[in-house]
Parts: structure tokens; sequence; C-alpha cells
């Protein structure tokens, strides 16, 4: 089964609505889209909840995400934000479970499995995010730790609504930090991940599921990366802020 790919940029708290903007216009004015379309690759971007909307009413041919949603429809959860808002402005995307809302917000598995269950009863897509610490990843414990976070964040829910999940791996000592992990490690953990899909759903389930590697992904390295049999793609911090770079990830694909 050929599955597409997806690039992904995650813009954490980076660029201002006018940033956005510009960034929209410039990718607009430029062949990056077509480019991506002549690989088969799809691209998506998710900016802070402020650029949304500006994001998403002006750029062309890029799905548009949030970085978190909450699982609750409405209610008293002070600077959360619902999935049906999302919706109200078009964005039918999340990432969920990022390692820095793990890190710094005591995000758990448990309250992941929350909001991809809301993102999916609403048939959004959610990016669940998953990877060890570095003290994991020197314990040796990367693929129990991947376990757990995979089977807890994606339990509850049925193989037909399984089709719209991704799921990046994201080794935490990577993100931000130069140190990429090899090609090798991303296809080892990938692979396990998409065994780990099969058990829980089924065969054509983990077949068609995109399972995305992250963690300093450049355009110097995105190629090694997207050679790899069960990477479909990458989700990119730093790289992905500006047209130039993220026109390079592309070209180097
Ligand atoms: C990320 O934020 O998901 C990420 C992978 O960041 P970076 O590419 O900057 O390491």
């Amino acid at each position: 089964m050929s599955r597409k790919k997806l690039l992904m940029g995650n813009w954490k708290m980076n660029n201002t609505v006018e940033e956005t903007l510009q960034f929209a216009s410039k990718v607009n004015e430029s062949s990056l889209v077509k480019d991506a379309e002549s690989k088969g690759v799809i691209l998506a971007i998710a900016p802070t909840y402020l650029s949304l909307q500006a994001l998403k009413q002006n750029i062309k041919g890029v799905y548009v995400s949030a970085q978190d949603c909450h699982y609750a429809k409405s209610g008293a959860y002070t600077s959360s934000v619902s999935v049906d808002m999302l919706k109200e402005i078009g964005v039918n995307w999340s990432i969920i479970g990022h390692s820095e809302k793990r890190q710094y917000e005591a995000e758990s598995d448990f309250s992941c499995n929350r909001k991809i269950r809301a993102l999916l009863k609403a048939s959004c897509k959610a990016v669940y995010c998953v990877g060890e610490s570095l003290k994991e990843y020197e314990e040796g414990i990367t693929k129990d730790i991947i376990l757990s976070q995979v089977t807890v964040g994606l339990q509850n829910i049925s193989c037909e609504d399984a089709k719209n999940i991704i799921i990046a791996y994201e080794p935490v000592w990577s993100i931000g930090t130069g140190k990429n992990a090899s090609s090798e490690i991303a296809q080892d953990i990938c692979c396990y991940i998409r065994s780990i899909v099969e058990k829980i759903f089924n065969k054509e389930v983990a077949s068609e599921m995109l399972i995305l590697y992250g963690g300093s992904v450049k355009p110097e390295n995105i190629h090694n990366y997207l050679t790899c049999p069960d990477v479909d793609g990458a989700l990119v911090g730093g790289a992905s802020l500006k047209v130039e770079s993220f026109k390079a990830l592309v070209e180097n694909i």
C-alpha cells in the first residue's frame, strides 16, 4: 500500500498574525504547493491559536492545524479552545500530546486520549505525538515508553475513527536540540509503532496510517528520513518557520 507523504510545520509560540500573513502570501506566490503536489507530499502548518484564522483564510493548498485542543465541548476551562471552536473557523486538524505540553504542562497519555477522541468524534484529524526522554533513551526503554503512550493514547477508538489519526514519533532529546535521531532509529521506532497500531486496530489501519518522524529535521537531513519505508513524513519545528526553509524541505524530499 502506498501512503502519501506529509510535511507538517509546528510553529509553537512563534510568528505573529502579521508574520503569518506574510508567510501565507509568500507561499501563495511561490511554487511550493505545486512542487509538493508533484512529489505526492501533503503540507500542513500548525500556528498559534491567534494565527489560525488568518492562515486558514489566506493560505492555499496547505492544511491548517491547531497545536492542541480541549476534550470538552465548552465550559470552565480557562485558556482552552474546543474542537467545535476550531471547526467554526474551518480548522479540522490538531496536534495532540506534543512533548512540550507533556514536559511543561503535565499532559498525560490519558488526557491525550480524551482530546483525540473529541477530535475523531467531530471527524477531525489528530496528530498524536509520542517519544521518549533522553533519560529513557539512555536507559534503553524507548519501546516500553512508546508502547504505553500509543496504547493509552489510542484506547477506546474504533477502526473507522482511527483512519483520522496520524502519529508523530518525536524523541524528546532530538527536539530543537540539533541532535536528530538517525534514520535507522526513526525507521525502527516508526515500524514498531505501526506494529502496535496493527495490534490495537488491524492490518488495514496500520498499513494506511501516516507515521512521521520529528526532531531537528532540516532541509539537509529530511531526505534520509523520507526514504525509510515506515516514515511517512516529518513534523518540523524550527525549519518550518520561514518560507525559504519550508520550501527547501519540500525540495529535498
Ligand atoms: C517539534 O516541535 O515538533 C519539532 C520537531 O521541533 P524541531 O524541528 O525544531 O526539533
